[in-house]
């Protein structure tokens, strides 16, 4: 059966009763994932959308993904430790933020109440001032809040530089994420199996979940086409400084539809080249 459109970019829902208004676009997503199907139909709107609007479509579909990845594993009898109130994952690695998630993240905090609007700003920013002060690796001196271009050598490089500072996430208080409903892909997607004492520096045996496609990735490839940029990551204590030293990019649009068909085609070439992989 037919899901209805998880979300809608571009425009508001334009559906009536079971019939989708002939205004709106639905396109499918169809992706094999560890060998379940996973359908996806996305609503689109027939106007322009900017980066972050395609944000909320990377989320939801970065769930379904995680149910199928997870069932997976538990299916397996393997184990996932990973649950609220554990969070020492969040006071150690580095999230980094493709350019749409940074301006969404920004919109997002933007529009919160006065008081959270507030605290979440100063505590970003306050994780920003400890960053900068301190001397990046080499290869991002002069464009300390952006990683760029992203190769892997470059984020273990900048990762291992991160870990050294000690800083825990602005966003963690008391052990859970203020920022649950907006929170990076890089955090929604980050599992381990075994045992959750290996994140604590206990002994104990846990690996890192892979996920067939890492929608982090997908969306800094959409946005590297885009805006004809090279492939981007923004750490995420520095989103905040990074969205006002770059006001023009919230700025930009481009037709919703194309927008999504891209994204799609990124994601399905991402799930092929992963099942291709496992094949091999
Ligand atoms: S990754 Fe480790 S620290 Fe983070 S939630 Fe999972 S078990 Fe806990
Ligand atoms: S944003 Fe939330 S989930 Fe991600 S590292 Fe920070 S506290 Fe943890």
């Amino acid at each position: 059966m037919a899901e209805n459109p998880p979300t809608t970019v571009g425009g508001e829902p334009m559906r009536t009763g079971d019939t989708y208004n002939c205004a709106a676009e639905v396109i499918g997503l169809e992706l094999d994932i560890l060998g379940k199907e996973v359908n996806f139909p996305i609503g689109v709107g027939k106007g322009q959308a900017g980066l972050a609007d395609i944000v909320p479509l990377a989320r939801t579909l970065c769930a379904k993904i995680i149910d199928v990845v997870l069932e997976n594993i538990r299916s397996d009898g393997g184990r996932i430790p990973c649950c609220k109130g554990c969070a020492a994952c969040c006071s150690r690695y580095l999230v980094p933020l493709s350019v749409p998630e940074a301006l969404r993240l920004k919109e997002e905090i933007s529009a919160a109440p006065g008081y959270r609007r507030e605290s979440m700003s100063r505590a970003c920013l306050l994780a920003a001032r400890r960053i900068l002060s301190q001397e990046p690796p080499k290869p991002f001196m002069g464009q300390p809040a952006q990683v760029s271009p992203a190769g892997p050598v470059d984020l273990d490089l900048m990762s291992d530089w991160y870990a050294g500072l000690k800083l825990a996430c602005p966003f963690l208080d008391n052990n859970l994420c203020t920022i649950y409903e907006q929170r990076p892909l890089a955090c929604r997607e980050y599992f381990v199996k075994g045992s959750a004492g290996v994140c604590k520096g206990q002994r104990g045996i846990a690996e890192v979940v892979e996920m067939p496609v890492q929608l982090p990735n997908a969306l800094a490839q959409l946005a590297s086409e885009l805006e004809g940029t090279s492939v981007e990551a923004v750490i995420l204590p520095l989103a905040l400084v990074w969205c006002e030293d770059n006001p023009a990019r919230a700025e930009r649009t481009w037709p919703a539809a194309m927008m999504v068909k891209r994204f799609v085609e990124v994601v399905k070439a991402m799930a092929r080249k992963d099942s291709t992989a496992v094949v091999a």
